[in-house]
């Protein structure tokens, strides 16, 4: 049986932070209307073909989430952002997991002589 690899708690409130915590512009909301009008459906790709869902749509972003142009900005369906942003949160942690090492260097072998 595959054994499970139990998440680190720690881990995901970084990882959350990250990205979650970006601030809004004051138009935000604006913002989120003409992305809407400007979409009008969901943007996601998938196998070449437009989601095109226009139930439950979000604004997200492109790129930099702090990038708050509406060039960065694009509609999605709910299940399609939390596909996407559930994905910046795994990248995020695995940024965070090689910034620091987790396990001491390897000690030589005992049996080496230096
Ligand atoms: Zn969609």
């Amino acid at each position: 049986m595959p054994r499970r690899v139990q998440a680190n708690p720690r881990d995901r409130v970084e990882s959350g932070q990250m990205w979650r915590t970006t601030a809004r512009p004051v138009d935000w909301p604006a913002r989120v209307e003409r992305v809407k009008k400007r979409d009008q459906s969901c943007r996601w790709i998938e196998a070449g073909e437009l989601c095109r869902s226009t139930e439950n749509l979000e604004v997200d972003h492109i790129g930099d989430p702090s990038d708050h142009d509406l060039a960065n900005l694009r509609l999605l369906c709910r299940t399609h952002h939390r596909r996407r942003t559930g994905r910046q949160g795994a990248q995020a942690a695995a940024a965070a997991r090689a910034r620091k090492p987790r396990k001491r260097p390897a000690e030589p072998h005992p049996g080496l002589i230096a």
